[in-house]
């Protein structure tokens, strides 16, 4: 799954003043004479950039909250702040730009930098494309309506013609959507927020925005810890110091420090700062970033979670459980099936799938698997083209991975396949064997 950011700050959005672009630039010309970098190559000049610390060369952006999540099954989204405008103009150029997509939408809880970008959200206008909205709080899509009033917008909620479908959840039931199963929880916050943790099988993670965690005692964290889990990510409510929390208790929001020892009792593996505070600049928002990787680095009984700064833009991909892929063409009256990804028991019950319909369909007495793009093979991957390889005539396998072959090795199969170098290869010895035969 690959989780995108469109929207990281918290509260207001927070454009960059043009007085912090200047100053930016006037750094990094500093730097570049310092360098001694030659400003008439133009290759130089890029690698230069590239390399100059993250607020030097870029901003964490000033839109407010909305993360998405795309799987192989599907496309989710969390939160409709300011953000979703630029996921929707970004969506608007795939098949919801011609009435034909289809999408999940989170909302964690109606505060305004979570729900202010939705009547900027073009998708939602275009009929044909359609939307499961899912909530915790009963309100939620009253206030999505209301905002959209003559008062407040120009333009009427029921101008919205997509299909779009309300539904609320509880704690502790979960949704299962794209591949994906969501489930909520209440984070104290004025009014209560919702963290969603969404699982894929193998990865997993947690958009915990708006949260404020007053006792950071054991038995008060539990709850937390417990929901956090061993998450492979956890996006969390970074926009106080922590100073600032506790002379702002009761604004619901907790700092970069408070996550990082939450996100080390709880295993998790990246932490990612997000919900700027609209009044910070990129400068502070990357020094805090320091701070709490300094502050984890004193305990050195486990590795530390690392630590990202949510910006604009920023994508981390998560491995999906159902990631396996075959795809089929045929080579003269060969049929050559390009697999990719984990061959697991889940890629296995694809394979098989695909195979048996296949099979029945057409003549496959000759068959080349093409297997580069195999990730990793189980017991499960290994025995589903031993059965295949039982229902064939002649069956190449092409391409192997070193570790998928030493998986065969392993498990003392090779001499049941052809195997092959190349495809090419393969078919060649395929078409040798089958004039031979004739
Ligand atoms: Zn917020
Ligand atoms: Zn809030």
């Amino acid at each position: 799954m690959l989780i995108k950011f469109w929207g990281v700050r918290g509260s207001i959005p927070a454009p960059l003043p043009s007085t912090r672009i200047q100053s930016k630039i006037v750094r990094a010309l500093q730097e570049a004479a310092a360098e001694q970098v030659d400003l008439s190559n133009p290759r130089a000049i890029e690698e230069f950039v590239a390399g100059l610390p993250g607020a030097t060369r870029g901003t964490v952006g000033g839109n407010t909250a909305c993360v998405s999540v795309e799987t192989p099954g599907g496309l989710v989204i969390f939160d409709a702040g300011t953000g979703i405008r630029e996921l929707g103009e970004a969506m608007m150029g795939r098949e919801f730009g011609r009435g034909q997509g289809e999408a999940t939408i989170f909302f964690t809880h109606t505060h305004w930098d979570h729900i202010q970008g939705f009547p900027f959200f073009r998708p939602a206008f275009v009929s044909g494309n359609r939307f499961t909205i899912y909530y915790m709080h009963p309100h939620v899509e009253q206030v999505i309506i209301d905002q959209m009033k003559a008062e407040w917008f120009p333009v009427r909620f029921s101008r919205m013609t997509a299909g779009l479908e309300f539904h609320q959840i509880q704690e502790g039931e979960s949704v299962n959507v794209a591949g994906l199963e969501i489930q909520g929880k209440a984070l104290q916050h004025p009014g209560i927020a919702y963290a969603y943790r969404v699982e894929n099988g193998t990865s997993s993670f947690v958009f915990a925005t708006d949260g404020e965690y007053k006792s950071l005692s054991a038995s008060h964290t539990k709850e937390y810890n417990d929901f956090f889990s061993g998450a492979d990510v956890l996006i969390f409510d970074a926009m106080f110091s922590v100073r600032d929390s506790i002379i702002r208790e009761d604004w619901g929001h907790s700092s970069a420090l408070i996550g990082a020892d939450i996100a080390r009792q709880a295993g998790v593996k990246q932490l990612v700062l997000f919900h700027h505070d609209p009044a910070a600049g990129d400068d502070e928002i990357w020094r805090i970033r320091q701070a709490t990787v300094e502050y984890m680095s004193q305990d050195l009984s486990s590795g530390p979670p690392e630590v990202l700064v949510a910006t604009d833009g920023l994508e981390i991909n998560l491995s999906d459980a159902h990631d396996f892929r075959v795809g089929t063409h045929m080579v003269s009256d060969v049929v050559v099936f390009s697999l990719g990804g984990r061959f697991d028991a889940n890629g296995a019950e694809i394979f098989e799938a695909q195979f048996d319909e296949l099979l029945e369909q057409r003549d496959m007495s000759r068959i080349v698997l093409s297997m580069e793009d195999v990730t990793d093979i189980s017991m499960a991957g290994v025995k589903a083209l031993l059965e295949a390889r039982k229902q064939t005539y002649s069956m190449a396998l092409a391409g192997l991975p070193n570790n998928v072959h030493r998986v065969l090795e392993l498990a003392v199969t090779t001499d049941f396949f052809a195997i092959y170098d190349e495809v090419d290869t393969a078919l060649e010895a395929l078409n040798a064997s089958n004039n031979e035969r004739h």
